[in-house]
């Protein structure tokens, strides 16, 4: 199969062509057996395996026997840490192992190991297939790497799998909590798709409805399914996964994040600076966006009953001083604050002539707003519904991390990138403060 999910890739009706490198997505029972195959396709000759402790059990052995019986060569290397960082280390044992006579990285995992072997088969300049072994997080379609270099979370270019496969007997056998965690990150995209519009209506940016498209009827599938998710259903299990891998396509397709990824990632990805930092605790990605996309949704409730004032707006932006708020953010996040306080430099987005544009458009366009967010996000009853069945955390506090830091978590989301979300509307009509 060739990944065409967009009718007419040479030229889709928002003006662009959209393009993803991997090759093939293998999904459902017995998926595995595909491997020998998509690696002769790839010609490869002789790969190295790539696991860690935890993952080598679940299908090292079946993979190995898979190769041999089909004449495929293979060097192995098994991370022997309990928890692996995706840091210089772990990429430095990798390369370090690594095998030059291979010419195809095969790896068995997901998130770290993933986002090392994306980084290693890119180095090496060789195919790469990933094995996954959780439906947790949707980086298997990405190019890029969510790494820790000198201890500050970074995002790195790196290669997007050439094949995936998500064997469903093999994905089962993750722990609840990443299946809870596949299922939170795809929940997100409820309000990834909302803030792209929004932000759309605003702000002219960049929008595909295709493309949303794609990614809404992947999470529609994850959601009726759901109910038999905690029972590792096939059909649930492959649904959460399909929708990650179409969530990387779809930012693929996009050239942006803006189809998988809004505000909740941004609270997600302040506690993961915090727990660097800080030593705080932190959880799985897909937990942390699934509390943050109930508490998003919330918020997005009370932006539907709140009446825009230009005057509150004008008078609260007067007010605001940006090297007060930089200090804050040190406060906060340490020196991982610093990268967002220059973005500002770059990116003048508390400049009031800049807001009272943006302002005048939120206001003359309000009723549009509340209509997209009815359209994209279900009301908090339905979300606490669906919450509740599978036991899905709705705040913080439910992973460790003090929900009495929401207010400061929800502010800062507005400085972690050049991009248009909640926190920054909510800035925009002066309601900020008082919203969370
Ligand atoms: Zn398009
Ligand atoms: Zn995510």
């Amino acid at each position: 199969m060739n990944i065409s999910f967009i009718k007419n890739p040479a030229g889709c009706k928002c003006g662009r062509e959209h393009f993803v490198n991997i090759k093939n997505l293998i999904t459902g029972k017995n998926a595995i057996n595909n491997l020998p195959d998509e690696l002769k396709k790839l010609n490869c000759k002789k790969v190295f395996l790539f696991a860690d402790i935890n993952t080598y059990p679940i299908a090292g052995e079946k993979i190995t026997k898979l190769l041999s019986s089909n004449n495929i060569l293979c060097s192995e290397f098994v991370f022997k840490e309990q928890h692996l960082e995706p840091d210089e280390k772990a990429v430095g044992a990798a390369v370090m192992h690594y095998d030059t006579s291979c010419d195809g990285v095969v790896a068995l995992g997901s998130g770290v190991i993933n986002d090392i072997a994306k980084i290693l088969s890119a180095t090496a300049r060789v195919p790469y297939i990933i094995v996954a072994t959780a439906p947790s997080m949707d980086g298997y379609a990405s190019a890029t790497s969510s790494m820790a270099l000198g201890g500050v979370k970074v995002t790195l270019p790196s290669k997007c799998a050439d094949v995936i496969i998500g064997d469903t007997d093999i994905l089962k056998t993750a722990p609840t909590d990443m299946l809870k965690a596949g299922l939170g990150d795809m929940l997100a995209k409820y309000i990834s798709i909302c803030e792209w519009r929004i932000s759309n209506l605003i702000n002219e940016e960049y929008y595909c409805e295709d493309v949303a498209d794609l990614v809404r009827t992947a999470l529609s599938k994850c959601v009726e399914n759901s109910d038999g998710l905690l029972n590792r259903n096939d059909e649930a299990i492959e649904a959460v996964f399909y929708g990650l891998v179409i969530g990387g396509i779809a930012m693929t397709y996009a050239g942006a994040s803006r189809p998988a990824s809004g505000v909740e990632h941004y609270f997600s990805h302040i506690w993961d600076m915090r727990s660097l930092e800080f030593n705080t605790p932190s959880s799985l990605h897909g937990l942390q966006c699934a509390a943050a996309t109930y508490i998003a949704a919330k918020l997005y409730d009370k932006i539907r009953h709140t009446k825009p004032d230009k005057e509150k707006a004008l008078a609260f932006v007067k007010n605001f001083n940006f090297d007060l708020w930089a200090n804050k953010l040190r406060a906060f996040l340490g020196d991982s604050a610093e990268p967002l306080i220059e973005l500002e430099a770059k990116e003048q987005k508390y400049n009031a002539k800049k807001h009272a544009a943006r302002l005048d458009k939120i206001i003359e366009s309000y009723d549009k707003i509340i209509e997209i967010i009815d359209e994209e996000i279900p009301s908090v009853d339905v979300l606490t519904k669906l919450y509740d069945s599978i036991n899905l955390p709705k705040t913080p506090d439910e992973f460790s991390i003090d929900s009495s830091l929401l207010p400061m978590t929800f502010k800062a989301t507005k400085d972690i990138r050049d991009k248009y979300v909640l926190s920054r509307l909510a800035w925009d009509l002066g309601i900020i403060d008082e919203i969370i």
